[in-house]
C-alpha cells in the first residue's frame, strides 16, 4: 500500500502555518473521531492516521525529517523516530503516541482551564465563555553559516514580544484593585435590547461577554495585562540542520492574556551559501584543480572540508571531471543516521605560462608519445574521419 502524504491526509499545503496546520487536525480529529462514528473502522484508521501526521507535522525537526525522507522515516518503530534535538521541548524521543493523547493535548490547550465541559464541548459545539485568550505564535527568521549548520550552535537571539505585565502579574487589573460583576450586564454577559416590538440579546459591549469588570485597569499595561518588550533567549541548534529546518521552543512566544496559555516561537532557519561547499541534501560538492602532471602521474592532494583539512588519494591517469567521495565528511543527519559525504570533482589544470625548459621537456614529451596514444582521443579521432 502506497504511503498517503501527511499534507494530503490534513488536507494542508506543504508550507502551511503551524496555528493553520492546527486548525486542520482540528477538523479532521472531530470529523473522524470514533465517538462521532461509533463502530465505524474506517473512520477510526483515518482518526489515527490525521493525529500520527499531525504529530509529525507540529514538531519543527520531525516535519524537517519528514519533508526530507517522506512517510518513511516515520514507520511505526519506536526506535526509528528522530532524534530529540536537545534544547528544544517536544522535540524528544523516539516512538509515537496514543492518538487520543495528542486529541487530548490539541484540544485540551485550547480552553482556558475553565471548569465545564472540556474537550466535547469544543468538538460538539458546546461549552463557550471560559477564560482568556492564548498567545500567538512567533517566528524568528534565524541565518547561520554553513559550518554553524554542521556543527550544531547555541545562540542568543533576542526579539520584542507581549510578555506578561509585572505590575498587575498579567491580570490587567491595577494592584489592589478586584474584578467586580459588570454592571451593565449584571454579570451575565449579555444585554437585551429593544428594537422597538422585538427584542433581541446580544453580546454585553462593556466587558466583551465576560460578565466581569477590572474595577481599575492596571496603569502599566491600560488593563491588558501584556506589554510588548525586548526579550534574550539563547536557542540551541542541533547539527545537520538546513534551510527551512523549523525550530518550536514552546511557550516562548507571546504571552496569553487572562489566563491563556503562552503561544510558541518558531526560529526558522537560513542557511548562507558557502565559497567553496554546494550542499546536496547531506552531501557536500565541491571542485578541486588538479595540476595536470598529478592527474596523469598520481598522488595525492590536500583538500578543504568543513572539519578541517582532508587528504585525497589521485590515481594515476585521472580524467578532468572525476569525482572522488570522501565518507563522512559531508553534514551530520539532523535524523540521527549516517553522516553524508563530501564529494570533491577534479578539474585538470594545464599551465598558464611555460618555462624555456618546460617547454622544451613537453615538445619531448610530444615527440615520443606520437599521435592520438590516448583511448579517448583515439576513438574520438575515429569516429571523425567519417567527416573528411
Ligand atoms: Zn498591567
Ligand atoms: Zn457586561
Amino acid at each position: 500500500m502506497a504511503k498517503e502524504d501527511y499534507y494530503d491526509l490534513l488536507g494542508v499545503a506543504k508550507n502551511v502555518s503551524p496555528e493553520d496546520l492546527k486548525k486542520a487536525y482540528r477538523k479532521k480529529a472531530i470529523q473522524y473521531h470514533p465517538d462521532k462514528n461509533p463502530g465505524n473502522k474506517e473512520s477510526e484508521e483515518m482518526f489515527k492516521k490525521v493525529s500520527h501526521a499531525y504529530e509529525v507535522l507540529s514538531d519543527a525537526e520531525k516535519r524537517a525529517a519528514y519533508d526530507r525522507y517522506g512517510p518513511s522515516a516515520f514507520d511505526g518503530s519506536a526506535g526509528a523516530g528522530p532524534r530529540g534535538p536537545g534544547g528544544f521541548p517536544g522535540g524528544g524521543g523516539g516512538g509515537f503516541h496514543d492518538p487520543f493523547d495528542i486529541f487530548r493535548e490539541v484540544f485540551g490547550q485550547q480552553r482556558g482551564g475553565g471548569g465545564s465541559g472540556g474537550i466535547f464541548d469544543e468538538m460538539f459545539g458546546g461549552g463557550g465563555g471560559g477564560g482568556g485568550h492564548d498567545g500567538a505564535d512567533l517566528r524568528y527568521d534565524l541565518e547561520i553559516t554553513l559550518e554553524e549548520a554542521a556543527r550544531g550552535l547555541e545562540k542568543e537571539i533576542s526579539f520584542r514580544k507581549n510578555m506578561a505585565c509585572e505590575r498587575c502579574s498579567g491580570s490587567g487589573a491595577e494592584p489592589g484593585s478586584k474584578r467586580v460583576t459588570c454592571p451593565t450586564c449584571r454579570g451575565a454577559g449579555q444585554v437585551r435590547r429593544s428594537g422597538g416590538i422585538i427584542t433581541f440579546t446580544q453580546t454585553c459591549p462593556s466587558c466583551g461577554g465576560a460578565g466581569q469588570r477590572i474595577e481599575k485597569p492596571c496603569t502599566a499595561c491600560r488593563g491588558e495585562g501584556r506589554v510588548p518588550q525586548t526579550t534574550k533567549l539563547t536557542v540551541r541548534i542541533p547539527p545537520g540542520v538546513d534551510s527551512g529546518s523549523r525550530l518550536r521552543s514552546s511557550g516562548n512566544g507571546e504571552a496569553g492574556a487572562a489566563g491563556g496559555h503562552a503561544g510558541d516561537l518558531y526560529i526558522v532557519l537560513a542557511v548562507k551559501d558557502h565559497e567553496l561547499f554546494e550542499r546536496q541534501g547531506d552531501d557536500l560538492f565541491c571542485e578541486i584543480p588538479v595540476k595536470f602532471t598529478l592527474a596523469t602521474l598520481g598522488g595525492s592532494i590536500e583538500v578543504p572540508t568543513l572539519f578541517g583539512k582532508g587528504s585525497l588519494k589521485i590515481p594515476p591517469a585521472t580524467q578532468s571531471g572525476t569525482t572522488f567521495r570522501l565518507r563522512e565528511k559531508g553534514m551530520p543527519s539532523l535524523r540521527g543516521g549516517r553522516q553524508g559525504d563530501q564529494l570533491v570533482r577534479v578539474h585538470v589544470e594545464v599551465p598558464q605560462s611555460l618555462s624555456t625548459e618546460q617547454r622544451r621537456i613537453l615538445e619531448e614529451f610530444a615527440r615520443v608519445s606520437g599521435d592520438a596514444a590516448e583511448p579517448t582521443s583515439k576513438s574520438f579521432f575515429e569516429k571523425a574521419k567519417k567527416f573528411f
